[in-house]
């Protein structure tokens, strides 16, 4: 697939190779951009701001809702791609379309409620006499750098409310999962004039870079790992930058719990997506009176996932990102099991497959949960109160989202509100998210964000107008 730049489809002669980590087969190529493209995309979306800021928020949500008909008419294609770059089963794709379709549709929403307020600078000293208002307006170009995980959603997360708030935009797709980004971009470019979306493939550390490097583009948002996200906040300067990070989230599991719904927690928590979930549950904290009885348990459950081919509907558990990635996985898990951890089911791969597996035995310091593990593991560590389990669980450089189940009030009010991050849910894995809620971690898992209403005020400058009256 080409790029997408100024409305024209660009290639180069650089290629990269998209393969599909079930089979290694090459489903297709994208061109390997270097800075004068991504210079090329600058001047095109710069070029662009104009043709938005003069449709009105009317004809913007309009040709949004267009994109959705769209969507939903290519559902199955879009998740079959899906599928093929990233190896997540079919039916996780299914999801992660209606769900890109639903984010779509609330910036569409959206796109009518961009509201100022009216301010009452009597209230301050020398104030009085002043009619002031606030306006909410584009912050200009922004680059979108996005993860493979969940490559489609993600991205809209920021393309969408973006170009609501009548931004143009730049996305820098990730390497390993640029289609399904590039073929919903050209959706968009149908609507909009040529260079309101503007697609660059290529090194992120090459393309990436001189996008957040460049004086003209107005605003970063980023979804990644800590490590990228680190460099690219020392290196935006003066722009807006939103940076949504890895998460190491903890799911605290009290004796009073309802066993069985915590078992299907985990399950879904630690092996959606094969554990690649930035909010996938990366830590179990169980309370130990019951952690045998949860751990035999979970075993059974975890043992009932169907690995295979991801296109094939009765599969459960995906491949990993690549083999070099499962690769990773193992290596964490056999340092954990050198360390005293103990490996309940799973533990094998093969290829980029890595069976979901359950490590018991965990302590704080291992690897294994010191840092983001993006595989299906699922990793107990055994403690003695609820204390314990909430140090545990703030024991992190993380903050994404948590998770506690219980059935009593005061626990889970505490864990409410002594855990570090963006989200607690109680009686629910971490692994929960609607398109709507405020979405962002707390420490190292983020600045700012995302959840389309939330979006829209990092998609905007605010500007107030004061009439002095007399
Ligand atoms: P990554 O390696 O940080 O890559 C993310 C994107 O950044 C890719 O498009 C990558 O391009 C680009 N990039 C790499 N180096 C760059 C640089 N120096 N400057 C600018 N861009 C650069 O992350 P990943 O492995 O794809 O994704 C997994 C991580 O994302 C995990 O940590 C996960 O927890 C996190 N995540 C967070 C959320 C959230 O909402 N908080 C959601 C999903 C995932 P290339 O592909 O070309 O390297």
């Amino acid at each position: 697939m080409d790029m997408l730049i100024g409305g024209k489809h660009i290639s180069s002669d650089d290629l990269a190779e998209v393969k599909n980590p079930y089979n290694g087969e090459v489903i297709d190529t994208v061109p390997i951009a270097h800075r004068q493209t991504a210079d090329l995309a600058i001047m095109e979306a710069n070029k662009a701001k104009e043709s938005l800021i003069e449709m009105s928020a009317f004809k913007v949500s309009n040709k949004l809702l267009n994109v959705v008909k769209k969507l939903e008419d290519k559902r199955e294609e879009f998740a079959k791609l899906l599928t093929l770059e990233v190896g997540k089963p079919i039916n996780e794709s299914l999801v992660e379309v209606d769900r890109s379709i639903e984010t779509l549709r609330l910036s569409a929403e959206e796109a009518k409620r961009i509201y100022g307020e009216s301010v009452p600078l009597d209230a301050g000293l020398n104030g009085k006499g002043f009619f002031a208002f606030t306006q909410k307006l584009p912050v200009g170009v922004v680059a979108a750098i996005t993860p493979f995980n969940y490559p489609l959603n993600l991205t809209i997360h920021k393309i969408a409310p973006a170009i609501a708030c009548k931004n143009t935009v730049i996305v820098k797709p990730p390497t390993e999962a640029p289609l399904t980004v590039i073929k919903f971009c050209e959706l968009l470019n149908e609507e909009f004039p040529p260079g309101v979306v503007n697609v660059v493939t290529g090194y992120g550390s090459e393309v990436g870079d001189y996008l957040v490097c460049s004086d003209e583009v107005n605003k970063i948002s980023f979804t990644g790992s800590v490590t990228t996200g680190m460099m690219i906040s020392q290196k935006a300067g003066m722009k807006k930058v939103t940076l949504e990070l890895g998460g190491n989230d903890p799911v605290i599991i009290l004796k009073d719990a309802d066993i069985d719904k915590a078992v299907k927690g985990i399950i879904n928590g630690a092996f959606l997506n094969a554990g690649q979930v930035c909010m996938g549950v990366k830590r179990v904290i169980v309370e130990e009176d019951i952690a045998d009885e949860f751990a035999r348990k979970l075993v059974n459950e975890t043992e009932k996932l169907i690995m295979g081919n991801p296109l094939d509907t009765k599969t459960t558990l995906g491949t990993l990102i690549s083999e070099k990635a499962a690769i990773q996985v193992e290596e964490t898990v056999k340092n954990a099991v050198e360390k005293g951890a103990k490996i309940l089911t799973g533990g094998v791969r093969d290829g980029a497959f890595y069976s979901a597996t359950v490590v018991d035995y965990v302590t704080r310091d291992m690897d294994l949960v010191v840092r983001e593990t993006f595989g299906p593991i699922a990793p107990i560590i055994r403690v003695k109160n609820l204390d314990e389990a909430i140090d545990v669980a703030n024991d992190t450089e993380y903050g994404l989202q948590a998770g506690v189940f219980t059935s009593d009030y005061s626990s889970s009010m505490r864990c409410a509100q002594e855990i570090e991050a963006g989200t607690v849910f109680v009686n629910k894995q971490s692994t929960f998210r609607t398109d709507n809620m405020p979405f962002g971690g707390f420490k190292n898992s983020g600045v700012g964000k995302e959840g389309i209403k939330y979006a829209f005020d990092e998609m905007t400058k605010t500007k107030l107008i004061g009439l002095n009256l007399r």
